[in-house]
């Protein structure tokens, strides 16, 4: 036997791969991170974009936390590594014509009370469908930990996994089934059309069904992206207990490394691979552009699905079933990121007042109605960035200190859409016309917003791709639609972390249990990789990676 330079190699430094380098490393294996960029965390970062405010810092790209299972951050002992949280407020849109609302995730009495402003019928459904939330979060929350089987194999393996599966939901009954079938197939619309009444109630409730999706509130599918964003705390069920962490999304990354490192991980930045070297049909090690080759017996992968297999693997090394599964992969989002520098908070018309108050502390939405936001979708779709864009904004400086000077806020817009070809084109002065309107929109609610605007920072699709590595401009390496979901992510037969390579691993958000920082196919690929190292020392034959039924 050859010796490696390493037991594992982890390609990309984003939360997942780091997630992937602490379980490898703590289980005895000599790790190595290579991250392309100077810094490691990937979608999780928090930076300082203005060179002429270097006090500034704001989390670029991802912004709030809900997803992160308590099993991750107890075994990693992530608070002990500066993983800590303040829980968000309530939703928070103020509408044009005037007036606003507020929900809570967890004060009935006080979301009947908001609710009832705009209907009494609303609020009186309000607490069902909580409760409703609540039991389809009891089965979709654990089966975001789920590895999900090989369906239509027949190997024994297969099978078995397929039966565990199905006993582990023998609680299931005959309703349930039934409202997961709905959640799966219904747009947001139609399911909100069931319970509420209210305009103003549905456009908050959508929100959530349409963050980072290539689709409108009308599209069938909708209705999961909404649940997969509400579940909240995976493992404990709660529902919609997002959070933001201190120091931004970064420090979330940079404690997942201070415990790869404490495993003993390596992790090296600046490090950006070009190949992932293969031979006699395994994964060997990887060639950085550099160069430079380093060896391992285990490879795992965190990059978006089209760069970790057609450019990194290559096509001639896979079957071809896969390699078209990977080149249809759906991967659009249209998402634009606003990061502003405030000094002073916005001040609502229809809640007035700059000092701190309950409705900055949680999202600060413009997505007023469910007409408005599917107009935005349908101009992007038509190939025009939108007129009044919808936004998922969050002022983390209402709890976090240490993102900016006293007495001034970070502001962060998560926006959408713009056509989903904007991946392949800076489009740098139709982005700030874009942002310009962003920022309209907001200060139609509250007028000293525009003014009080000090720096803006912009990232759209093609920085997103091109800096990032999030091909297309998708936030989560891959769209979560249907057909790209559970035993489908990324491609079917393949849905278990393990890859059609063997010693290849699979860790990036295109699979289940991703995307989001949530760090679970990190976890997953290791725990695959793990078994098999495991496997291989008890004896050859169980470690190379069956033989697929396709
Ligand atoms: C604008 C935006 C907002 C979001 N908001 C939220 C949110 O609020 N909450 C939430 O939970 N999720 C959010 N997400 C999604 C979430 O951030 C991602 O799903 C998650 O961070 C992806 O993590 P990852 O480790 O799988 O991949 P990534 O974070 O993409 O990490 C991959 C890493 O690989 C590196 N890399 C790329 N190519 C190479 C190479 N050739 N060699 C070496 N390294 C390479 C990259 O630089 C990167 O560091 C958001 C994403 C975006 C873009």
């Amino acid at each position: 036997m050859s010796t490696k330079d390493y037991d594992a190699i982890i390609v990309g430094g984003g939360h997942n791969g780091l997630v992937a380098a602490a379980y490898l490393a703590r289980s005895g294996a000599r790790t190595l991170v290579l991250e392309a960029r100077p810094k490691t965390g990937g979608a999780a970062t928090t930076e300082a974009p203005w060179p002429d405010a270097p006090d500034f810092k704001v989390t670029r790209l991802s912004y709030v936390m809900s997803l992160l299972p308590p099993t991750i951050i107890n075994d990693l002992q992530l608070e002990k590594h500066g993983y800590k949280i303040f829980p968000m407020g309530p939703y928070y849109q103020a509408f044009p014509e005037g007036g606003s609302i507020k929900l809570y995730a967890d004060d009935a009495q006080r979301n009947h009370d908001e609710v009832s402003r705009w209907s009494s019928k609303d609020a009186d459904a309000m607490p069902r469908w909580d409760a409703w939330l609540a039991g389809l979060a009891d089965v979709l929350g654990p089966l975001l930990l789920a590895v999900p089987p090989n369906l239509g194999s027949r190997q024994p393996r297969d099978l078995k996994q397929t039966l565990r599966l199905a006993w582990k939901n023998r609680g299931l009954n005959v309703r349930t089934i039934a409202d997961v079938t709905r959640l799966m197939t219904m747009s947001i619309a139609d399911l909100l059309d069931d319970w509420f009444e209210s305009p103003q109630v549905k456009g908050a409730l959508a929100v959530n069904g349409v963050i980072g999706t290539w689709a409108g509130p009308y599209e069938p599918g909708t209705a999961y992206v909404m649940a997969h964003h509400s579940i909240g705390d995976v493992g404990d069920g709660h529902l919609g207990n997002w959070g933001f962490q201190e120091g931004g999304m970064g420090a979330v990354a940079d404690a997942i490394a201070n415990a790869a490192r404490e495993a003993g991980a390596e992790i090296r930045t600046g490090a950006k691979v070009g190949q992932i070297l293969i031979s006699d049909g395994k994964a060997q090690g990887v060639v950085l552009e550099n160069g430079q080759q380093l060896t391992a017996k285990v490879v795992v992968t965190s990059l978006h699905p089209r760069t970790a297999f057609l450019d990194h693997v290559g096509r001639q090394n896979l079957p071809d079933s896969f390699v078209e599964d990977i080149e249809h992969w759906k991967t659009r989002s249209g998402v634009v990121k606003i990061n502003l520098a405030l000094a002073e908070l916005p001040d609502f018309t229809a809640d007035p007042g700059t000092n701190l108050a309950e409705h900055h502390t949680g999202s600060v939405e413009m997505a007023p109605t469910m007409p408005y936001i599917e107009r935005a979708f349908t101009e992007a779709r038509e190939g025009r960035p939108a007129t009044r864009p919808f936004s998922d904004g969050v002022i983390p400086t209402a709890f976090d200190k240490t993102l900016c000077p006293d007495g001034y806020h970070i502001m962060s817009l998560f926006t959408q859409w713009v056509p989903s070809d904007w991946n392949e084109q800076p489009h740098a002065e139709e982005l700030q016309a874009y942002a310009d309107r962003m920022i309209d929109c907001y200060n139609e609610v509250a007028p000293n917003f525009k003014s009080s605007i000090l720096h803006t920072d912009i990232v759209g699709p093609y920085e997103m791709e091109h800096d990032y590595g999030l091909v297309g401009g998708n936030i989560f390496h891959g769209e979560l639609s249907l057909e790209q979901l559970f035993h489908m992510r990324p491609a079917p037969g393949f849905a278990d972390y393990r890859t059609p390579v063997p010693g290849l691993y699979y860790a990036s958000s295109a699979t289940h249990g991703g995307g989001g920082v949530c760090g679970i196919p990190g976890m997953q690929a290791a725990q695959a990789a793990i078994a098999d190292r495991r496997a291989a020392l008890r004896g050859p034959v169980q470690a190379v990676r069956r033989a697929r039924q396709r």
